[in-house]
């Protein structure tokens, strides 16, 4: 038996993986074989890994040149001229790896490779539109990785039990209507014909858009997964903040996607002279909100665990040099993973204000914007990221996803994991995003294993 054959038994974790081998031979008989420890190439001893990192840099490396900025990074905003000629090279890409082509109602690209049984469908991608200004990272890396992925497989003559299919999510960042999230959305089933006649700035609908991608916005709600449709859908992508960076670990195993709370707040007090007023007798409003805002950070900072809480701006009205405010808005916005945390914070909060409010004589209202329950990553999924990861003898870390994800709005109709590879100094949405290609390369190696992992765990009767 030469070494390609005898190479044709992958094992991650002591668990069959899949059979690789010269395609003329039987898949099922190859499959009885008994199950070797960690493989490792024969020439060198190292690890074997499957995905070409150079290709996937080269994959990268194009991409970012659609929408590139003089300072670095790229635009190339969601349903944008930019945003169109990159999909249509990544189409073409998608197509050159041999997977069949589906775009769906709301642009969404679909690729599927053929699986050997009738299962669901093993989903893995990510998207491919950038903040303004944004970085050559954040979505591309789990986009162009999961392409590599399939060339791999293809080099390898791996085949899978499930249809194995990479998307590219529209719009994920929602610079464009406001929406984020928005493919994924109307892929779960969260957004629907509601969102069309949303205008832009250029005065277009998403309607308008829909159409110069070719599509029929009549028919938006058909890019509906229907349930069941999914075994699961995974998604590589940079941390997008400092943890991992900082403990030079290369995979982070996503536990969920953060919730999140946001809250209007104003604060009423009295606007009045700012000269004849004396100071024991003013009920200056902004000087009270400025105290709610202090009083936010206190609170989440009382608490050790990864919850953030901002308040984004402040308005303060008249707006006068010479007039003590009489108004002041603010919001507050909580996330965490635990929503009961959310909810203790937001009381301890609310407290605070109403002290605040006593000894500066104003009043202060929140009334609730918008809510995100969190979105769990499944277990199964994350135990199959932590065995790939060892079977490469990469260490990983069990972190929240703090950011807004396309995986978030999938995790309500399917089983969902993320893999994290780490962003240098946490930068992200900044043409400073950077992750290295060796944790780039690693973080898609870990994807095509999680990928087989899952091929072989999945939906066993
Ligand atoms: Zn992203």
């Amino acid at each position: 038996m030469n070494t390609d054959r005898r190479n044709f038994l992958q094992t991650i974790g002591g668990t069959l993986v899949a059979c690789r081998s010269a395609s003329f031979l039987p898949l099922a008989l190859l499959c009885l074989a008994t199950v070797p420890p960690l493989s490792r190439s024969q020439e060198t001893g190292s690890l074997k890994t499957h995905v070409n990192s150079q290709r996937l840099q080269g994959t990268l490396e194009k991409l970012s040149e659609f929408g590139r900025n003089p300072e670095g990074g790229v635009t190339r905003i969601g349903y944008s001229e930019t945003d169109m000629a990159a999909r249509k090279y990544v189409i073409e890409l998608m197509k050159s790896a041999g997977l069949e082509i589906r775009i769906d109602a709301a642009g969404n690209i679909f690729g599927r490779r053929a699986g050997s049984e009738k299962l669901p469908i093993l989903l893995f991608g990510s998207h491919i539109d950038s903040v303004m200004h944004g970085g050559n990272f954040d979505g591309d890396v789990g986009s162009m990785g999961g392409i590599e992925v399939i060339r791999a497989m293809n080099d390898g003559k791996v085949k899978t039990r499930h249809p194995l299919e990479v998307v590219i999510w529209t719009n994920e960042e929602g610079n464009h209507f406001g929406l984020g999230t928005l493919g994924s959305g109307v892929a779960a089933g969260l957004l629907g014909s509601e969102i069309l006649e949303r205008k832009d700035e250029q005065g277009l609908t998403l309607a308008d858009w829909l159409r110069r991608y070719g599509q029929d916005p009549s028919h938006l709600t058909d890019a509906r997964i229907p349930p069941g449709a999914l075994a699961g859908f995974l998604e590589l992508h940079i941390e997008q903040g400092p943890y991992l960076d900082e403990k030079k670990v290369p995979i982070g195993v996503v536990q969920g996607i953060v919730g999140l709370k946001r809250w209007k707040c104003l604060t009423t007090g009295f606007a009045n002279h700012a000269g004849t007023t004396p100071m024991n007798r003013r009920r200056d409003a902004l000087a009270a909100a400025s105290e709610d805002v202090l009083a936010v950070r206190e609170v989440v900072r009382a608490e050790t665990g990864r919850q953030v809480g901002t308040v984004g701006y402040m308005k303060a009205e008249p707006g006068a040099i010479n007039v003590i405010p009489g108004r002041a808005e603010f919001p507050v916005e909580l996330r965490d993973l635990d929503t009961a945390k959310i909810e203790r914070l937001w009381e301890r909060i609310q407290a605070r204000f109403k002290q605040i409010d006593k000894e500066e004589s104003v009043e202060t209202h929140c009334e609730l914007l918008e809510e995100n329950a969190p979105a769990r990553s499944e277990a199964a999924i994350q135990n199959a990221i932590r065995d790939a990861a060892e079977s490469l003898g990469l260490a990983t870390m069990d972190l929240p996803s703090a950011a807004v994800q396309d995986s978030q709005q999938i995790a309500k109709i399917a089983p969902m994991g993320m893999i994290f590879v780490p962003s240098r100094d946490g930068i992200s949405h900044s043409p400073k995003e950077f992750s290295s290609w060796q944790d780039i390369a690693n973080g898609a190696e870990v994807l095509y294993r999680v990928v087989l992992l899952l091929d072989d765990r999945l939906n066993r009767n």
